[in-house]
C-alpha cells in the first residue's frame, strides 16, 4: 500500500466525505465524487455559487474520507487549491465522469471550477483485515504528523497494557512497544498503566 493505492480508493468509490470550516467556524460536510486521481492528485470539482466553493477558496482546508467494501477507510487531510486551465479541467472531467453531462447540459458546465489536492497526509485504516492496520502516507509536500501512543522508558515491564489491548499489539520487551499499524488509537493502555508510562502525541 502507498499514497498512490490510497488516492486509487477515493476514485473507485468516488462519492466521498468533503470536511471544510465555514466563515462563522462551524464544520461543514458534504457528499462530493472524486473525479480523477491523476498524477498523484486528487481532483474534483464544484460551481461557484456554491458555498463549498467559498469555503475552499477562503483557505482551502479540507479533509476527505471514503471507505470501500473491503472497510478500508482513507482519509486526506490537504489543502484544496483551484486548478488554472479551468476550462480544460473541467473538459477532462466531464470526459473521464460523462454521467456529468446529465447534471451540467452543454456550456452550463464551465460554472464548475476543478479543485486539486496534492499535498497532505493520507491516513489508511484498514477494518478488514484482523487486526486492524493503520498507515500514513505523505502526499506531494505534505508531511504525516506523529500521533497515537507510545511508550516509555518510566515502563515497569507489569505486562497489564499488553494483557488488555483489544488488538494485542503491544510487544513484551524493556520497555514494553506499540505496534502502531494495529493499534486502534483506543487509549485504553493509556487509561490503565499503573505508572503512567503511556504517553500520547
Ligand atoms: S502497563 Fe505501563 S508499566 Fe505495565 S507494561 Fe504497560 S507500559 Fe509498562
Ligand atoms: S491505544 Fe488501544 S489498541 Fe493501541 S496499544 Fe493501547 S490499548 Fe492497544
Amino acid at each position: 500500500m502507498d499514497a498512490q493505492t490510497c488516492l486509487q480508493i477515493f476514485r473507485e468509490v468516488k462519492e466521498s466525505a468533503f470536511a471544510t470550516v465555514d466563515e462563522n467556524g462551524n464544520p461543514q460536510n458534504r457528499i462530493i465524487d472524486v473525479m480523477s486521481v491523476a498524477d498523484g492528485k486528487l481532483l474534483f470539482c464544484t460551481a461557484r455559487g456554491k458555498n463549498f466553493y467559498r469555503e475552499l477558496t477562503a483557505n482551502g482546508n479540507v479533509s476527505v474520507t471514503t471507505m470501500n467494501r473491503q472497510f478500508q477507510m482513507v482519509r486526506l487531510q490537504g489543502t484544496a487549491r483551484r486548478m488554472e486551465e479551468s476550462r480544460l479541467w473541467i473538459d477532462r472531467i466531464f470526459e473521464e465522469n460523462p454521467t456529468m453531462n446529465d447534471v451540467y447540459p452543454g456550456d452550463s458546465r464551465y460554472i464548475l471550477e476543478p479543485f486539486c489536492i496534492d499535498s497532505g497526509e493520507i491516513e489508511l485504516f484498514d477494518l478488514g483485515t484482523t487486526p486492524i492496520h493503520r498507515q500514513s502516507f505523505v502526499l506531494g509536500n505534505g508531511s504525516v504528523k506523529k500521533k497515537g501512543f507510545f511508550i516509555t522508558d518510566s515502563c515497569i515491564e507489569c505486562d497489564k497494557c499488553a494483557r488488555n489491548c483489544p488488538t494485542g499489539c503491544i510487544e513484551q520487551s524493556s520497555p514494553y512497544v506499540i505496534g502502531q499499524f494495529q493499534c486502534l488509537h483506543c487509549g485504553l493502555c493509556h487509561e490503565i498503566c499503573p505508572v503512567r508510562a503511556i504517553i500520547r502525541l
